[in-house]
């Protein structure tokens, strides 16, 4: 499947190679809670964060450039995906909290 998930419209198959995003396939570089959004996101037991590795834009002053410039990460399955978002639920998680670049 050609990827047009963002406005850089690489048309790539990440299924076997990368994007502009230099992301192949569904990759993620952490899960947890994550205590420390707005109140109103964290409510009183935290946001269940998914942060997605890989970047579209490749800014030089970039806070997490590990995870975005590097696309530090593991690939995982959808079903993975969805069974990491029910953990985030079984754990207290007030929310789901999907973070990209
Ligand atoms: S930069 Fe990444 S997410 Fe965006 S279209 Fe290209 S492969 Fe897809």
């Amino acid at each position: 499947m050609e990827c047009s998930f963002c406005p850089r419209n690489c048309k790539v198959n990440r299924a076997e190679q990368a994007g502009f995003c230099r992301v192949k396939g569904l990759t993620i570089a952490r899960v947890g809670i994550h205590e420390w959004e707005e109140p109103c996101i964290s409510g009183t037991h935290g946001s269940g964060t998914i942060f997605f590795s890989g970047c579209n834009l490749r800014c030089i002053f970039c806070q997490n450039d590990a995870i975005s410039r590097s696309a530090y990460g593991r690939e995982i399955s959808v079903d993975t995906l969805g069974k990491l978002m029910l953990y985030q639920q079984s754990v207290g998680a007030e929310n789901i909290n999907l973070v990209s670049r």
